[in-house]
């Protein structure tokens, strides 16, 4: 009796090692409630093993999402279910929930968000970015400002490639507030071979405060807006949202701000 409850302990060692060795630390860590839960239901081996499966492949997908959000660098939690679409009526929730998707993240296509300061583009842009970090694509968010500066500063030392190459890799790019500050001169250029060498190979989302049309004095320099709007509209989706600063509309709520005025006594 004691050396058959030796023997069962010493192969559940093995097992143990088995499982660390073949990296199923869920199914190892887990190994008593999920064998007590699969005896319980009287499970079928093949049952069982099945549940156990799921079990790794839910943590190992936890883990890789978890891993893709670090790496994608968004500057704050921002998620589809929290955003209120009866608070942005000039968005159509059908044209998110297909963007939600990522097909266009497969296809390589662009989105842009324009719109006024406050009205949830960064909020969708990250919230766009998680939906295609969950279906496997590598993401990164960069604020404009940011992405220039390093490809003016990789430029004058020598090593752009390599930036532009660590800028061309994620199947999504997402650069933030095109538009707020004018680039540079010699900037646009660095930002139009960007747009080049990720054409029709990696999709970028790009949020700005400018429409389109305003592109021009954005880049400081007409033509290589136009070549940069050309290769970014060629498979685009373009969302303009209109009306108020949800920020100020909560604070209007509170009392703080009156017509888009904040109130002195506010601070802010
Ligand atoms: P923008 O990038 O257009 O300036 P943000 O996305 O930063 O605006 O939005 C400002 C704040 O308001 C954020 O905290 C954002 O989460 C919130 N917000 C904006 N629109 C909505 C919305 N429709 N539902 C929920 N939160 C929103
Ligand atoms: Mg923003």
């Amino acid at each position: 009796m004691t050396k058959r409850k030796t023997q069962a302990s010493e192969s559940l060692d093995d097992l143990e090692r088995m499982l660390t060795r073949l990296q199923l630390t869920a199914i190892r860590d887990q190994l008593d409630t999920l064998l007590d839960q699969a005896a319980r239901a009287e499970l079928t081996l093949r049952e069982a093993l099945t549940m156990l499966c799921s079990a790794e492949v839910a943590r190992k997908d936890e883990r890789r999402i978890q891993m893709g959000l670090s790496i994608a660098k968004f500057p704050c939690v921002r998620t589809l279910e929290s955003f209120e679409y009866e608070a942005q009526p000039s968005i159509d929730p059908k044209q998110i929930r297909e963007l939600a998707t990522s097909r266009w993240v497969a296809n390589g296509d662009a989105v842009l968000l324009l719109g006024p300061p406050g009205v949830g583009k960064t909020h969708l842009a990250v919230a766009l970015g998680r939906e295609a970090i969950t279906r496997g694509y590598m993401t990164l968010f960069v604020s404009a400002t940011s992405l220039v500066t390093q490809l003016v500063r990789a430029h004058n030392e020598g090593r752009l490639d390599e930036r532009l190459q660590h800028f061309a890799k994620p199947r999504l790019l997402i650069v933030d507030e095109l538009g707020y500050l004018p680039f540079e001169p010699n900037a646009a250029h660095l930002f139009f071979q960007l747009v080049s060498r990720r054409y029709e190979r990696g999709a970028m989302l790009v949020t700005s405060n400018r429409s389109v049309a305003e592109w021009g004095g954005v880049f400081g320099d007409a033509v290589v807006a136009t070549a940069i709007l050309d290769r970014l509209l060629h498979h685009s989706h373009i969302l303009t949202i209109r009306g108020d600063s949800y920020r100020l509309k909560s604070k209007r709520k509170a009392g703080v701000v009156k017509d888009g005025a904040v109130l002195a006594a506010a601070g802010n």
